[in-house]
Parts: C-alpha cells; sequence; structure tokens
C-alpha cells in the first residue's frame, strides 16, 4: 500500500495514521544495523544499546529483607520469639533461627539461615530480649528470594533499547562501566528558498531568517541524532540538486519548504519537485491529511530516505515531530519509536472543520490534567510557538470539542 515505485506527478495523499506506519514500516525494513563505539556509563545515558547484556550474577545476590523487622520462621507466629541477634545490610549473620527464636533484621541484609520471612517492626513489641508478634504470617513474606528479580546469565538487556536512567542504573549495578551503544545516525538539513537569510545575517525587508534549520537541528539532537545544517539551497535547479545531492550522503536527508500541496502541475518554482523528480527513486507518499503540514515528501532516493517538510515552521516542526522523528530513531537503532501522545481534559470549546488531523498549539497545566488551545495565526506564528508546550490533537472525523472532553496531547 505504502510504495508506489517510480516518482511521476500521481499525489499519493494517506492519512495521518497511514503515513505514519508507513515510514515506520520503511524504514524499520531498510535500515542497515549502525555501527557501535564504546561510552561510558554517563555519555551512554541518551544513546541506544547496541550489546546484549547478561547478568553477572543472581539479582538479588542473595535472599533479602524488605523491611526493617524480625527475621523469623511463619510457623511461629502468632507468638513471642527470643531475639538472638541483629544483621544489618552490609554483614552476613552466622547465627541460625531455630524455632521461637527471631534476628532483628534491616532493609536490604541478607536473609540468616532457618528464617523464611520477615516481620515489620511496625507489627512487634519488643520487651526486654523477646518479641512478641500477634498476627500470622506468610512463608517468604518481606523477602526477595536469591535471584527472583534476575537470574545469572539471563537478559537484562537487549540491543535497541534507548539508555534511560533505570536501564543505566541497571548497567552501573550489573558492574559495567562501558557499553556499546549504535553511532548516532547522522541527518542533513537543508532549508530552501530565495527568502531565507541565515541567522547572523541582517535580512532586507522581504527576507526571513533560516529558523526550520535551528528547530529540525534540535529536534534531530532529541531524537538521538547528529544534525548537519547544509547552505540554504535557492530557489534554483542546480543549486538545489547539488545540495539535495550533498544531503543524501548523509543518512538521513530533511529538506524544509519547496514542497507544494498539488503536483499535477509542476510549475516555475516548484524547484525541489523537479529535482526529487529527476532523482528518482522510490516514492512512498506527498501528501498527509493533517494541519500544519498537509503536502509532505517522504522518498528514498540514492538508498537514503528523506523528508521533503513543508516550511511554514509549525509545518516542519509537526511533522518532523510524528514522522521525521521515528525515522530518525529507527536509523539510530532504537527497537521502539515512541511518540508521545497522553490525554488531558479540555479547558475551552472549541470547533474546527473536518477531514484533518490537526496540531494546535496548547497549553498543558503543569500537572498533566488539563489543557488549552492557544490563539495563533497559523503555521507561520513563530511566537505562539514558543508560547506552547505541547500540541492538541484532534480527530479528523469531529467537529465540535466540548470543555471537560479528553483530548490527545502531543508533548513538544
Ligand atoms: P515553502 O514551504 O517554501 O512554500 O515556505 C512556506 C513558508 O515558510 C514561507 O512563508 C516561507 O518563507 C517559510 N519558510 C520556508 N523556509 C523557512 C525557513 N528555513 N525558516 C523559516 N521560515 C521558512
Ligand atoms: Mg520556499
Amino acid at each position: 500500500m505504502c510504495s508506489l515505485g517510480s516518482y511521476n506527478s500521481f499525489v499519493a495523499t494517506f492519512s495521518f495514521k497511514q503515513a505514519r506506519e508507513c515510514v515506520l514500516a520503511k524504514v524499520a525494513e531498510a535500515r542497515p544495523t549502525p555501527c557501535a563505539e564504546h561510552a561510558g556509563l554517563l555519555a551512554a545515558a541518551g544513546r541506544v544499546l547496541a550489546e546484549l547484556v547478561l547478568a553477572d550474577r543472581d539479582y538479588p545476590p542473595f535472599a533479602r529483607s524488605v523491611r526493617d523487622g524480625f527475621a523469623v520462621r511463619a510457623a511461629d507466629l502468632p507468638g513471642e520469639l527470643q531475639v538472638i541477634g541483629e544483621v544489618r545490610a552490609g554483614e552476613i549473620s552466622t547465627l541460625v533461627v531455630e524455632a521461637g527464636q527471631a534476628i532483628e533484621i534491616m532493609t536490604g541484609a541478607p536473609m540468616p539461615a532457618g528464617a523464611d520471612s520477615v516481620v515489620m517492626v511496625e507489627h512487634t513489641t519488643v520487651l526486654g530480649g523477646k518479641v512478641s508478634v500477634q498476627r500470622t504470617l506468610r512463608a517468604g513474606e518481606n523477602v526477595s528470594p536469591q535471584g527472583c528479580e534476575a537470574r545469572r546469565e539471563s537478559v537484562l538487556l537487549e540491543p535497541g533499547r534507548l539508555l534511560g536512567f533505570a536501564e543505566i542504573a541497571l548497567l552501573a549495578a550489573a558492574g559495567r562501566t562501558q557499553v556499546s551503544v549504535f553511532r548516532k545516525p547522522q541527518v542533513a538539513i537543508l532549508a530552501t528558498g530565495d527568502e531565507i537569510v541565515e541567522v547572523h545575517e541582517t535580512p532586507l525587508d522581504y527576507q526571513i531568517r533560516n529558523s526550520n534549520a535551528q528547530s529540525l537541528a534540535v529536534q534531530v539532537l532529541r531524537a538521538g541524532g547528529c544534525p548537519n545544517i547544509l547552505p540554504i539551497a535557492r530557489d534554483r535547479y542546480d543549486d538545489t540538486r547539488q545540495l539535495v545531492e550533498q544531503g543524501l550522503q548523509f543518512d538521513l536527508l530533511l529538506l524544509s519548504g519547496g514542497v507544494s500541496a498539488g503536483k499535477y502541475d509542476i510549475g516555475k518554482y516548484d524547484i525541489v519537485e523537479r529535482v526529487l523528480s529527476d532523482l528518482g527513486g522510490e516514492f512512498f507518499f506527498d501528501r498527509v491529511l493533517i494541519q500544519p503540514g498537509q503536502p509532505l515528501v517522504f522518498r528514498k532516493a540514492q538508498g537514503k530516505f528523506f523528508f521533503g517538510l513543508p516550511g511554514n515552521p509549525a509545518s516542519t516542526m509537526v511533522t518532523f515531530e510524528v514522522f521525521g522523528r521515528a525515522a530518525v530513531e529507527l536509523l539510530g537503532g532504537q527497537a521502539d519509536p515512541m511518540q508521545p501522545l497522553l490525554e488531558s481534559r479540555l479547558a475551552k470549546d472549541f470547533k474546527q472543520k473536518t477531514g484533518l488531523t490537526r496540531f494546535l498549539p496548547a497549553w498543558l497545566s503543569s500537572d498533566g490534567s488539563e489543557v488549552t488551545t492557544l490563539h495563533w495565526q497559523g503555521s507561520g506564528d513563530v511566537p505562539a510557538l514558543a508560547r506552547s508546550n505541547a500540541f492538541l490533537v484532534t480527530e479528523p472525523d469531529r467537529e465540535n470539542w466540548a470543555a471537560g472532553e479528553m483530548i490527545r496531547v502531543l508533548l513538544k
């Protein structure tokens, strides 16, 4: 369904869901396994694991108490037990708990021989050398048996896992100071347009600064890629073609600007389309029923994937976030690209025309419970985008939304 073979002037229009599935499927099926490199633990945070990590020993390595209390034999309870000693974390007791006996034990301490459970200190009364317990206890209660979390030689982490703080903690627990991670994908960013000037230049009245290359670079970094900003391509065939070919040397090419909604009439200024058409390759879609970002090209040429993102800043941001980001994550070796979509309650009613999945700049309350649309002037309104912390995501077949209803939110 997804591939239409070599390029012609056919317009392939996809829904949001179809387009996302197409990107995920095409990149996942064709991506080469990235090269690996070694990184220290902290440098590995935010990177993608390239090796299989096995448990060096059982976790926990010994049966341990998960509470402060008394190590006992469950069958002795309820009753009064003689306290024969104490064991703390970092110690091992040589004493054996016999019938009618208990050993005071701290969280994390190894279970003494003979005991099968731990009664919490809150459930005991200590008098002299004795501890009185009024309740029963299940054998094994408040004890983590040896190896219950992971067995020695079992798989702790698989290649393709994004390394966050918990994964780094696991690597640290397993004694890994170095780990193999995938090399970051190199992503070329190519802004197009005669009206665009570099950020350090002084624009004339009718020119605008190249903000898209910067937002894309930040988004690529966040997705675990390495951004490479190319010079701005002017709206001339030779210039655009040369820079597109340069961009195709990288693992992924992101073009911003120069793609328009209708392909039947390739106009004088649709340079990008002519260049793409001449380059050949595989063509997946060139229009997605979303707003912002309807004219969106996803193709492959010279063995490399590329996106032609519409140039309006909101369109560039949104289309990268919902499609380009997954491609960068997959090319970086990630097994499961995530889309940070959640649900929140609408603070105000709003209306929209049906037919498109819309991404509207919004403000999500700090506890995530409530979301409000922000007033904006459309896809070019960068100040409004900077005032938002999220996008509301509407359903294409819904016209009216009432305050209090749940709605999808894409975190920014
Ligand atoms: P285009 O997709 O080339 O038709 O551009 C659509 C709108 O986005 C126009 O108003 C452009 O000026 C603006 N635009 C295009 N490229 C950029 C860029 N790199 N940075 C900021 N705005 C841009
Ligand atoms: Mg343009």
